[in-house]
């Protein structure tokens, strides 16, 4: 069986960017795309795939949509979109930035990196902080070094964008790195954090609205973070954090959907989202639909597509 799987981030008009460097999918864009999927698909969710028929007859022309990050684009443009054409889509949300109100790392590096500053001069003042803050002893490791190493161009970015990416998210032990990234964006950045979290974030509120109207709910972790980075405890903190936050919050059961950010997860986390009975969990694995088995007991690693892609998915290239 296949099913196509959707994947979208931020979701508004080119005037709402950030800056220039913000990545978004125009929300004309968007209008288009959904009016030519529901004039082929019909939209399903993620609780549809538990106890298909054998056949797979169920999944034929159906689409499934997703939006990671829990951004107010969700509530602004999203759902009224997917209302006036009576589709439906799963909204992955770290609960951390929504229930608890914290600006996640992940978010304050999209800020530096829309700012007015470029990425070579973050990766300057990141160079600057690093001696004063005596990383290279600590680490072990040259900034130069670092910089060569991790600082790799890929499709989505160039090789500076990528480094400060990898730096501040990744590749250094958590506590450090969090504390450094602090150090960089109260250097760079003058509005207070609780102003970004409420312009960024869906509120508590906006989250019953998404599903009083039929949406899904599911968990992108809670602080979205790089779990297969993690012991297995922080992981299980992780986990069920996130899963008692949805829990407490929509009370029908029903959020029991995983989405790794990054996609990163290794066995420990199949093996905790199974504990916590979780039943469909998406990838980031972009150009491929989701393949499974008629009455597989397990959608924990089922493949989505990236929006980038819509043009060759619709016209078939990937089926
Ligand atoms: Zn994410």
């Amino acid at each position: 069986m296949k099913l196509p799987i959707l994947m979208y981030h931020y979701v508004r008009p080119n005037s709402e960017r950030m800056s220039e460097r913000h990545n978004v999918l125009d929300f004309d864009l968007f209008g288009k795309q959904l009016d030519v999927m529901a004039s082929k698909y019909e939209f399903i969710l993620s609780n549809d795939l538990l106890n298909l028929d054998d056949d797979g007859s169920a999944l034929k022309n159906k689409i499934w949509l997703t939006f990671d990050d829990g951004y107010r684009d969700c509530i602004d443009y999203v759902l009224p979109s997917l209302l006036k054409r009576k589709a439906t889509g799963t909204f992955y949300i770290p609960t951390q930035a929504i229930f608890e109100r914290k600006l996640l790392d992940v978010n304050k590096i999209h800020i530096l990196l829309s700012g007015l500053v470029t990425p070579k001069e973050i990766v300057k003042l990141a160079d600057q902080y690093f001696s004063e803050a005596g990383l290279e002893e600590i680490l072990n490791i040259t900034f130069n070094d670092l910089f060569a190493k991790f600082g790799v161009a890929n499709l989505w970015n160039d090789r500076e964008t990528e480094f400060i990416k990898k730096l501040f998210q990744k590749i250094i032990p958590t506590d450090i790195r969090k504390k450094y990234l602090a150090s960089v964006f109260d250097q760079l950045v003058e509005r207070s954090e609780s102003s970004w979290v409420d312009e960024l974030y869906l509120s508590p509120d906006d989250v019953q609205i998404l599903v009083e109207n039929g949406m899904e709910i599911g968990s992108h972790g809670h602080s979205h973070e790089w779990l297969a980075e993690m012991r297995i405890d922080d992981q299980r903190d992780e986990l069920t954090k996130s899963f008692s936050h949805l829990d407490s919050a929509i009370n029908d059961g029903k959020a029991r959907s995983m989405c790794c950010p990054f996609g990163s997860y290794n066995d420990d986390t199949l093996t905790l989202l199974r504990n916590l009975n979780v039943k469909t969990g998406v990838l980031n694995r972009i150009e491929t639909y989701a393949r499974f088995e008629p009455g597989a007991t397990d959608l924990l690693e089922l493949d989505r597509i990236d929006i980038m892609f819509f043009d060759k998915f619709i016209n078939g290239e990937f089926d």
